[in-house]
């Protein structure tokens, strides 16, 4: 693997779960779904409970039976190994990367039992012992070891935990170079920095509720498309306070709606096609703010080069979304403009280079393959919605065209309607983890990191 990875807290340079794992002979399979309504894991701020797992082996069969009657403590203790191997893959699954894990943090062991056993902390052990091989220090842990008198289809042992993750995904490349640092705004929307210029792609940050769509508990104002667009500039003024380059793959709302007041409160530089740039102009950015590209440009800024690449839009309505409408300079376009307004206006990708990073930018679920052969970025900003799936072997096409980038920040997962704060639990479940499991087979050498709205990921 070229890039390692360590989360930034890390001051032991040799903590590398995955490295042990694979000098421990240990394969993680693919992770045991849910056998009902619930989920694998969840995330609250920077821990992870995970749910309770068993004894399932790789073949799908399970260790079953009773400590103190059918089973002896070594026949426990194994079962207890193999829960957390399993566990281990779910968290994979959720991190990307296990050096992820500041700290395994509590340790539930279920024991199913005769009513005379007592050595439930001897059956445990199975787990913690190879939590601890696998984590070092970082793998010590709170602990109750229980005995139950019966467990699910009888499986010997379950175990559930808690786990402390790093804030931040901290990604060093050999290279060195200054820092990268991305924050993932949800939807396409990132800000990119090397310390030497602020790059915003996509910047939507007001996440209105809008279309139709929306969390049932969010008791914010709804929109419909025909309503003024709005943007929540409280909301933006917190998290945005200087920008030098804005780059816009398309006009729809939730990629361009809050670019007409990013780009006057930083007097930022926007690139974006005609369409996107007419509505800035309606907005009244200046026009020496303003660059109108329509793909196939490599322009070179101070501390700063970008090249424009024609895309494609999302397959929307099952295939049947196509939309021909244009703005110019001649439209007829009075801010504040309807959420309709927002118009596609064509699709563009973007190849931002770094001081040693080059990063290409995704703002939708397709592009054209010949435009990102050759490109090599060393970061991949992969759209990854369910719109995806209507494309021939997307995954595929994606990661080899783009050369198996050394790092994949998987972008437009979430369901841009729901405020900051709300469960994206669903969308993880149905965009995220589907595509790390098929990433990690394609191209087993690149880093998979999952963001989080509004956390910073630093790549070195
Ligand atoms: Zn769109």
């Amino acid at each position: 693997m070229l890039f390692a990875a360590s989360p930034v807290c890390g001051q032991d340079e040799d903590y590398d779960p995955e490295k042990r794992l694979a000098e421990l002979g240990i394969e993680l399979p693919t992770p045991p779904s849910p056998v009902a309504n619930y989920v694998n894991g969840v995330q609250t701020g920077n821990l992870i409970f995970l749910a309770g797992k068993g004894p399932k082996r790789p073949d799908g069969t399970e260790i079953h039976g009773k400590l103190g009657a059918d089973l002896t403590i070594e026949e426990g203790y194994e079962a207890a190994r193999i829960t957390a191997i399993n566990q281990l893959s779910v968290l994979k699954a959720m991190l990307g990367d296990l050096s992820r894990v500041v700290r395994v943090v509590k340790v539930l062991g279920m024991v199913n039992s005769d009513p005379d056993f007592v050595d439930q902390p001897a059956v445990i052990n199975g787990f913690s012992d190879l939590i601890v091989e696998v984590f070092g220090d970082r793998g010590r842990h709170a602990r109750a070891a229980v005995g139950m008198t019966s467990l699910p289809r009888g499986q010997a042992v379950e175990i559930e935990l808690v786990v402390e993750v790093a804030h931040e995904a901290e990604v060093r490349s050999p290279t060195g170079g200054m820092p990268l640092e991305m924050t993932y705004f949800g939807t396409a929307g990132w800000r990119i920095s090397d310390g030497r210029v602020v790059v915003l792609v996509d910047p939507y940050l007001s996440r209105l509720k809008y279309g139709g769509g929306g969390h049932p508990e969010d008791d914010r104002p709804a929109f419909a498309r025909t309503d003024l667009a709005w943007s929540d500039t409280a909301l933006i003024d917190s998290h945005i306070t200087e920008a030098d380059f804005i780059l816009c793959t398309h006009g729809h709302f939730d990629h361009l709606g809050d670019v007409p007041y990013i780009a006057r409160k930083t007097g930022a530089k926007v690139i974006g096609h005609e369409t996107a740039i007419a509505i800035l102009r309606a907005y009244g950015i200046p026009d020496d703010q303003l660059y109108t590209v329509k793909g196939g440009e490599d322009y070179q800024f101070d501390d700063f080069s970008v090249r424009v690449m024609p895309g494609l839009h999302s397959a929307l309505g099952e295939k049947h979304y196509y939309d021909s409408r244009r703005y110019d300079d001649r439209t007829d376009l009075e801010a504040p403009l309807r959420i309709e307004q927002f118009i596609e206006g064509g699709s563009l990708n973007f190849l931002a280079r770094f001081d040693r990073h080059t990063v290409l930018a995704m703002g939708s679920m397709n592009f054209i393959e010949r435009e990102f052969e050759g490109l090599e970025p060393d970061i991949l900003l992969a759209g990854i919605n369910g719109s995806r799936l209507g494309l021939y072997d997307y995954d595929r096409r994606l990661l080899t065209a783009t050369g198996f980038p050394p790092v994949v920040i998987p972008t437009h997962w979430d369901n841009f309607r729901f405020p900051y704060g709300s469960s994206q639990q669903a969308n993880i479940e149905r965009n995220l983890l589907p595509f790390i499991e098929t990433a990690r087979t394609i191209s087993p050498g690149s880093t998979v990191i999952t963001p989080v709205h509004l956390e910073p990921i630093r790549i070195r």
